[in-house]
């Protein structure tokens, strides 16, 4: 396969931007290669620099779940950049995105937008310091909730591929007020509690994982997050960047029955665009400024084209059917994909949330970080390099979930189990 401009690109690249790559989950550097360069997408379809086509489980590390460049979305961005691209003030746009996020989440009754992930749970955690007067916070192992200081503890996505534990230039002295817990361990949860939920502002938490690929919640562990921190007078934060929209219309909290205060989203409700919110009960949310004292501000926020786009998807998912279908689609992947790895005789674990998923070279049941890094590294780098051989666009590393869109047909599914055979039977020996 030829990817000569990709190559070129990436060398003129790495001169100019840190290790070549504006996130560093894009460089490939853990499989031991460079990334490739994207000219367009179009459904299930990423095309390179080289014009190589692949199919792509990526979708932009989860916003793209109708697939790339969808019609409806690219519609609404044409339409609403005529009007303008930014004006620093309220807009209808806006009230209607916090409308539908509002009606798809009932745990939200207010809402505020910001531009990504990151701002939204660095947000959340302020939000949740000045409610309750607690500096003190819990996380996971293994989960990833952007790049504020406070939550780059044992953190998941590249800062678990790249390997590093925490990152200079975090203080010691805000790391110090924060605890990081294996997930699903409910002991721990409660240990800490007893001993120090006073202390406790809240706990934050993928309600599924994503970042050290695809971990679901074991039975009682939110119901757990929950209890405990209800008992303690801190809150539960939900970080569903990831899940919102993506395990269900109303996120992981709708699939497991579990209400938190606060909920963080990205990716999906923003089409594509830059995109962050942030909401909970009214009694919280109106600590925020304007209405109270918690500052948060952002001279993008609510930016019309962000708020077309995610609209614009929003109403696609709400198509009656839409998870229906792309839960078969997802479960045709697995099942093909667990079925070629039995065949191939290669040891795997299969963690699944609809059209969220990982396949993990290790024979254990993942149900924590320390579970995934039993992964066969080697191996998923074989794996990696064989399916992108063979046109199949993976996340480059062990610890990203992988996503299926509603652009993904049957054909392609079926092409990606047999590239995935071809490649099992190639690693095996
Ligand atoms: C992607 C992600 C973030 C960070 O979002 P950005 O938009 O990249 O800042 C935070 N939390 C979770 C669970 C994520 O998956």
């Amino acid at each position: 396969m030829n990817q000569e401009k990709s190559h070129s690109l990436f060398h003129k690249a790495i001169n100019i931007i840190p290790g070549g790559v504006n996130s560093p989950v894009r460089a490939c550097k853990s499989v031991g290669r460079e990334p490739l360069f994207i000219e367009c997408a179009k459904g299930c379809f990423i095309f390179d620099a080289d014009g190589n086509r692949y199919i792509d489980y990526v979708g932009s590390w989860g916003p793209m779940i109708l697939g790339h460049a969808h019609p409806a979305v690219i519609d609404a961005i044409k339409t609403v950049s005529e009007l303008g691209t930014s004006f620093g003030a309220p807009t209808a746009l806006e009230v209607e995105m916090a409308e539908r996020l509002t009606e798809a989440i009932p745990s939200l009754e207010m809402v505020r937008m910001v531009n990504s992930g990151t701002e939204a749970t660095m947000s959340a955690i302020r939000l949740a310091r000045g409610v309750t007067g607690r500096d003190t916070i819990i996380k996971f192992d293994g989960c990833y909730h952007g790049h504020a200081d406070t939550l780059l503890v044992e953190a998941g996505s590249g800062v678990a591929t790249l390997d590093i534990p925490g990152s200079p230039g975090v203080p010691k002295s805000f790391v110090r007020h924060t605890l990081s817990l294996p997930y699903n361990d409910i002991d721990a949860v409660k240990q800490v509690m007893s001993g120090r939920g006073k202390e406790i502002a809240c706990i934050i938490v993928e309600p599924v994982a994503g970042n050290m690929g695809c971990v679901l919640p074991i039975n009682g562990f939110l119901e757990t997050l929950r209890e405990e921190t209800q008992k303690h007078g801190s809150l539960l934060i939900f970080d569903e960047v990831m899940t919102g929209f993506r395990v269900a219309y109303g996120g992981a909290q709708a699939v497991y029955g579990i209400t938190p205060d606060i909920t963080c989203l990205a990716k999906i409700i923003g089409g594509g665009l830059p995109v962050g919110a942030y909401g909970g009960k009214r009694d919280i949310m109106e600590h925020i400024a304007p209405q109270g004292p918690v500052y948060q501000a952002g001279t993008l926020s609510g930016n019309p084209l962000a708020m077309a786009a995610g609209i614009a998807m929003l109403k696609e998912l709400e198509k009656p059917g839409f998870y229906d279908d792309l839960e078969k689609k997802s479960r045709k992947l697995s099942d093909g994909l667990k079925q070629a790895a039995q065949d191939a005789g290669i040891k795997a674990t299969f963690n699944r949330v609809g059209s969220m998923m990982t396949m993990f070279f290790t024979d254990q049941p993942v149900n924590s970080f320390n579970d995934a890094k039993t992964s066969d590294l080697k191996r998923f780098r074989a794996y990696y390099a064989g399916m992108l051989e063979n046109g199949i666009y993976l996340a480059p590393s062990q610890f990203e979930a992988g996503f299926v869109s509603s652009a993904h047909g049957d054909k392609e599914i079926e092409e990606t189990i047999a590239a995935a055979a071809d490649v099992f039977k190639k690693i095996k020996g």
